[in-house]
């Protein structure tokens, strides 16, 4: 057994022994993955107004104008038919995410499944399959696990859909995308999935829901949902735990 592996089952025996903790402080709380009161009231969360097709929070009514549209999707309806995130991707959202994707942290997807199926609850309804957004399996193997693909699985069993886990395969590792504009970011995805030959079944005629952990510009669910569609699929939905605001919209 290896140092890592016997670290993480100790500390698994560990939480069965203690009460489970607030995803983002030490207070005590009824079932792991959950917010604590105080923590709850500080979470923000995606509520309207917000673009009617990808769901990028406003920060007045009226900003979208008549057609309650954000400039991007303004300038072209994406790849997607419409997005939905559960949160804004702000300070107290980091807390919540980047334990889930950086450390370990799984319970985490938990919590996120719970507010996820609340925001994406209509996308959820008329979805007849789950996709999570791929890890390059470079990427897959330094992390042990793909954070998309366990929301994706949670979201499955919650809204009894089925979630085709490895449906999109990623050819490359991109780099993390961090500050690049818009145009950069499409550059970098472009040609980066693929839809496995084998789940191209499950994909043809459906209309498919891909799930992500955060979601930046769009340019890797816009050319995912390109991907899907290009396989048949009929419309292609995205579903993510966290949307970073644009900052043309203050
Ligand atoms: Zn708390
Ligand atoms: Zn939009």
């Amino acid at each position: 057994m290896t140092l890592a592996l016997a670290a993480r089952l100790g500390r698994a025996a560990l939480d069965m022994l203690l009460p489970p903790q607030c995803l983002t402080c030490d207070a005590p709380v009824g079932e792991p993955g959950l917010l604590c009161a105080a923590c709850f009231r500080e979470t923000g969360f995606v509520t309207a107004p917000m673009c009617a097709c990808c769901g990028v929070p406003f920060s007045h009514v009226g900003q979208g104008g008549a057609e309650q549209l954000c400039p991007t999707c303004r300038a072209g309806q994406p790849a997607f038919d419409s997005a939905r995130a559960a949160l804004r991707y702000d300070g107290q959202a980091r807390r919540i995410v980047l334990p889930f994707k950086h450390a370990d942290r799984i319970e985490v997807a938990r919590g996120l499944v719970v507010l996820m199926a609340r925001a994406g609850a209509a996308l959820l309804e008329r979805a007849e399959v789950l996709v999570p957004v791929p890890l390059h399996r470079r990427r897959l193997f330094s992390r042990r696990y793909n954070q998309a693909a366990l929301l994706a699985r949670g979201l499955g069993r919650a809204a009894h859909r089925p979630a085709v886990l490895d449906a999109l395969a990623r050819h490359r590792a991109t780099a993390p995308l961090g500050e690049r504009s818009a145009a950069e970011r499409a550059a970098a995805v472009d040609g980066v999935f693929a839809v496995r030959p084998n789940r191209c079944a499950a994909i043809d005629g459906r209309r498919v829901l891909l799930i992500d952990d955060v979601m930046t510009s769009g340019a890797t669910a816009n050319e995912c949902a390109r991907t899907l569609r290009a396989a048949g699929a009929v419309a292609v939905d995205v579903l993510v735990a966290a949307r970073v605001p644009d900052p043309r919209l203050r």
